[in-house]
């Protein structure tokens, strides 16, 4: 666990090498905890668990045993109401191991085609991230983030990353996630799952230095 009342800020070690999403957690994690780089040359971790919560566990501990330090990590899906909440925790790999993040929107289009998912209602999808810390005693705090959508028939934009060309975010205004700028991050699931990490956080440090 953590440690009591202290003037430095307390040590996170981040288990993603991925620039975009260190970024993003530093900005919402900024001023609570200092961030730590993953180490270098250390190997990646297989994700073979069922769950988010039980890859990002599998990430974070990883990092954790390795720097003797906490770790921050984070694992994220794509759940598709008409494909049964797939690809869920395969959104990585959903047409194949080594699958491109073309391979993967082709493949989500045509399974949707396959099911004759076609109007707007019938393409709902909300991506979800699980937030996770854990720390050396193996005590662990997550959190959740979702954001509700729809899957859109075709590619729109070309910010962002992964399924954001053909993810349409209900709070939007109808553009797709890689349509967006910055925007995306404040209502994204991982904006979320992280802002809800930081909140936790803050609390558990609180409550800890009465
Ligand atoms: P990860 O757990 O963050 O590595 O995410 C697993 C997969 O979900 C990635 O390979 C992407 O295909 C997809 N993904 C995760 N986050 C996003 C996002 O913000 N936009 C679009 N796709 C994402």
């Amino acid at each position: 666990m953590p440690g009591s009342a202290q003037s430095v800020l307390p040590k996170l070690v981040c288990a993603s090498a991925n620039p975009d999403k260190v970024a993003e957690m530093a900005l919402v994690l900024d001023g609570l905890v200092e961030l730590l780089p993953r180490p270098a040359g250390m190997a990646d971790v297989v994700e073979d668990a069922e769950d988010l919560a039980g890859n990002a566990r599998l990430k974070a501990s990883a990092v954790c045993a390795a720097v003797g330090t906490a770790a921050v990590s984070d694992d994220t899906g794509l759940e598709v109401v008409a494909l049964g909440g797939a690809p869920g925790v395969f959104s990585a790999r959903y047409a194949g191991v080594n699958a491109s993040y073309t391979d993967n929107i082709e493949q989500l289009l045509l399974e949707l085609e396959r099911v004759g998912a076609v109007d707007a209602a019938e393409r709902k999808a909300r991506f979800r991230t699980v937030a996770m810390v854990v720390w050396p005693d193996g005590s662990e705090l997550f959190t959740e983030g979702v954001i509700e959508g729809e899957i859109a028939t075709r590619p729109r934009g070309t910010n962002g990353f992964g399924y954001d060309p053909v993810f349409v975010p209900h709070e939007g205004d109808g553009r797709s996630f890689a349509e967006m700028g910055a925007e995306k991050h404040l209502i994204s699931h991982r904006g979320r799952a992280f802002r809800a990490l930081a909140d936790a956080l803050s609390t558990l440090w609180r409550d800890q230095q009465w």
